[in-house]
């Protein structure tokens, strides 16, 4: 129990600690190489007109009257380009929608500690990567992107920030003053040399970031003359915008147009969080590369939108608010801003199949670039043996797996999933599901072929699944002490053991006398353990406390028990025959009663699931040899070469978990662990010691799960799954497990009930560590081989 929740805290504290390095760090990284498409791009200019705060609804929908309050936004829609929704994300804030839509990326966290004031780190956006830009509004904005900008191609017009009044009288003089210097600007550029040079080059960007509806917004609610009149305003003011700018260059069809808003609004006029009437802005773009409208007879959407703003025939395409840079960048042929997460919306473009599938490629390229820097930095910062990427090769394995099967067979193997995830984690609170849980288990060899091909094994199984069925239904452990169940649990050991030397004497024409006398040894050991554990008992209740001589043995019991094993042979049978003997040898030192037989029982059941699931690798081998000629690898012994993962590597995952599940509430739940039974580690000491006391519980509640670790052991060396599959699979289960008891946590009740409801997401999320661990001890136990003669054996199990 100390092991699991030390344990769970270490996890969670990463978990903890993961947090912050996951979701409060800048995610922009630095050093990658600009991208642009290798063709002529359609544009030579982008003209973006932002209507801060500006929701979609007030610009789509048609007055009282039945008038567009944009009239040539409209005509817009019918006659010139395309439209739909941008989709802003939270925060919905002015500087995040900006540096979506310019930049293409959703905000960098990080900022949140500096109230989203300023970008903490330097990035790329579309106007830094521009030949020029002229931007026109609030210096908030502007300032932001011509502080990223490298080098002097970027000029800003703003008021000063005191204007931006709300309480001022007529806050549309944010948005006239901005045309009026628009207006003034290209008139001025007929009489400057200099600057009609510069007007006239490619990949240029005309700003024009317009705060007044905003601003009346904020002081009126969208609801308000004063915000439905700010729009009227703006429309007309970029009518006037374009008609200047196309008449500048005398219409020659190379200015491409982009109107949206940065974010919307509440009915009570506010914005920052994710209500739709927040997050849903307009986005309408045409002229140079931009399709014209498409008229449709019927459109699928989720909302009502279209019938509400008589716009049922014309397309709407709506977009994420961060796929405006990468079609803005690549409407005037410049890279893709190098922080842009943005993916080009091909659907937007009035363009060739080429120009599309380049621009798409240089647009992955673009996006991989950024990965590619992450992950060398990464690898840079990280310890060498810590790096490891995330490798493919194992959940395609699991995908070609599920393509395998038949959709019928599928759906079954899922119910049957569930439903024994479900028993697993009902187990956890009433012990006599795991009872259910293996009747099934019991009745499983008649639904697979194992009955009809090895009836001796099928019975063996059934008889040992209904034996271990009994466990838990009996009471908790401690609570009914008897000294002989115990004893018998010994006799049936070594009469067991008894039978597998004469079998082994049988077998082996010339049985080595070493491994006889560590056999020998082992048996004696039990014995030793039971007269110990008798004498103790009967001296205790006698009150004469506990001989010195059975304390001494019993530690010297307890030494051996983990070094005895590692001289046995490592055949597969006699090896863990001989780590049986010596766990029980300990175990029944540990026991006060009944449970003496459980770690018996189930190791039977053990030997038993191994010889099962050989069989049912040898039925899939034999199946398989009648379709592919891959028998030899399927059967192959090489541990190296691993097979490819089949449905029933799933079950076998799920039986381990089954197991282990059983070999922790079998004989007990938490609150026998809890309890602390003392009577159970009499024969070592009987003075109060927590800590050592603590610790003979803990390997007592172990040796089950180690008996069931070096069981899959065995069938996984049988069987060539590779563990790391296995791991997966079984992380997979506990997580479901693990989501279950996050649920069921306990906030309400008695200390136990809250206590006893976070043990079990604990242990449960624990439940794969604790197995890296288990399968590193069985690992060991199985594998390691101590020699004392030093006479060369085999090394092969
Ligand atoms: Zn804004
Ligand atoms: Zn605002």
């Amino acid at each position: 129990m100390l092991l699991f929740f030390i344990l769970g805290l270490f996890v969670h504290f990463v978990f903890f600690g993961s947090i912050f390095d996951i979701y409060f760090t800048s995610p922009l990284v630095h050093g990658m190489t600009p991208q642009f498409t290798p063709l002529p791009p359609p544009a030579k200019r982008l003209v973006l007109f932002v209507a801060d705060g500006l929701r979609a609804d007030t610009l789509y929908e048609l007055d009282e009257n039945g008038n567009s309050r944009a009239p040539f936004i409209r005509n817009i829609i019918m006659h010139e380009g395309s439209w739909g929704l941008s989709h802003t994300r939270v925060p919905t804030e002015s500087r995040p929608g900006h540096v979506a839509l310019i930049a293409g990326f959703y905000e960098d966290v990080s900022a949140v500690a500096k109230g989203w004031k300023e970008n903490p780190v330097e990035f790329d956006s579309l106007i830094n990567e521009s030949k020029y830009t002229w931007s026109w509004g609030s210096p908030d904005i502007l300032t932001m992107f011509a502080k990223g900008a490298y080098g002097d191609h970027v000029f800003t017009y703003t008021y000063d920030a005191d204007s931006e009044d709300f309480g001022a009288h007529d806050v549309t003089k944010l948005d006239t003053w901005v045309f009026d210097k628009v207006k003034e600007f290209f008139h001025a550029a007929r009489n400057n040399q200099s600057l009609f040079s510069k007007l006239n080059e490619e990949k240029i960007v005309f700003f024009l970031h317009l705060l007044g509806i905003d601003t009346n917004g904020h002081a009126h609610r969208p609801s308000s003359r004063e915000y439905k009149d700010n729009i009227k305003l703006v429309d007309a003011g970029m009518k006037e915008m374009v008609s200047i700018l196309e008449h500048f260059y005398g219409n020659d069809g190379k200015t491409a147009f982009i109107f949206t808003s940065d974010h919307g609004m509440t009915d009570w006029g506010s914005h920052g969080a994710g209500h739709p009437s927040e997050t849903l802005t307009p986005f309408v773009t045409w002229g140079a590369g931009i399709k014209y409208p498409q008229k449709v007879s019927a459109q699928k959407f989720d909302d009502a939108f279209l019938k509400e703003w008589r716009l049922e025939s014309w397309k709407r395409q709506d977009i994420h608010q961060a796929d405006i840079a990468p079609l803005m960048a690549s409407l005037i042929g410049v890279p893709f801003p190098l922080n842009s997460v943005g993916i080009l919306p091909v659907d937007y473009l009035n363009n060739t199949d080429l120009f599309k599938a380049e621009s798409m490629f240089t647009n992955a390229i673009q996006i991989l670039e950024q990965f590619k820097v992450k992950m060398t930095q990464k690898k840079e910062v990280t310890l060498p043996f810590l790096f490891i990427p995330f490798k493919f090769q194992v959940i395609q394995d699991f995908v070609t797996l599920l393509l395998t099967v038949p959709p019928s067979y599928f759906v079954g193997y899922l119910l049957v999933f569930i439903l024994g995830i479900e028993i697993l984690v009902l187990s956890f609170f009433y012990r006599y599901m795991l009872t259910a849980g293996l009747l099934a288990f019991a009745g499983w060899p008649f639904i697979t072929q194992l009955w009809t091909r090895a009836k001796s094994i099928s019975l063996s199984w059934i008889f040992f699944s209904l034996l271990l069925a009994a466990f838990p239904l009996m009471p908790v452990v401690g609570r009914k002490p008897d000294i002989f169940l115990v004893m018998g649990a010994g006799l049936l050991v070594l009469l067991l053991s008894l039978c597998v030397l004469t079998s082994l004497i049988k077998r082996k024409d010339s049985f080595i006398n070493e491994e006889l006398l560590l056999h020998l040894f082992q048996m004696l050991s039990v014995v030793l353990s039971m007269c110990v554990t008798y004498s103790t008992h009967s001296s205790l209740r006698k009150k004469q406390g506990l001989p010195l001589l059975n304390q001494i043995i019993s530690w010297l019991i307890l030494a051996f028990s983990l070094v005895l094993p590692l001289l046995s042979p490592t055949s597969l049978f006699e090896r863990l025959f001989s780590i049986l003997l010596s766990l029980m040898s300990t175990y029944i030192l540990l026991s006060t009663g009944y449970e003496a037989l459980f770690p018996l029982v189930l190791s039977c059941l053990m030997f038993v699931w191994i010889q099962v699931e050989q069989e049912t690798l040898q039925q899939r081998g034999i199946s398989c040899k009648q379709k592919v000629t891959s028998v030899r690898f399927t059967c192959s012994t090489d541990i190296t070469q691993f097979r490819q993962l089949y449905l029933d590597d799933v079950r076998r995952a799920f039986f381990l978990v089954f197991f282990l599940v059983t070999a922790f509430f079998g004989t007990g739940n938490i609150a026998s662990v809890n309890s602390f039974d003392l009577a159970s580690v009499y024969c070592f000491l009987t003075v109060f010691s927590p800590f050592m006391m603590g610790a003979l519980m803990m390997w007592k509640i172990l040796i089950p799960f180690v008996l069931v670790m070096c069981a899959f052991e065995a069938v996984q060396l049988t069987t060539q799954l590779s563990s790391k599959s296995l791991f997966l699979m079984v992380l997979v289960i506990s997580d479901i497990m693990a989501l279950h008891f996050f649920f069921l946590v306990k906030d309400y009740g008695s200390w136990l009930d809250i206590g006893t409801s976070i043990s079990h997401y604990v242990i449960v999320m624990s439940m794969t560590i604790v197995l890296v661990f288990l399968n590193g001890l069985a690992h060991l136990l199985t594998t390691k081989k101590l020699r004392l003669c030093g006479k060369p054996k085999s090394h092969l199990i």
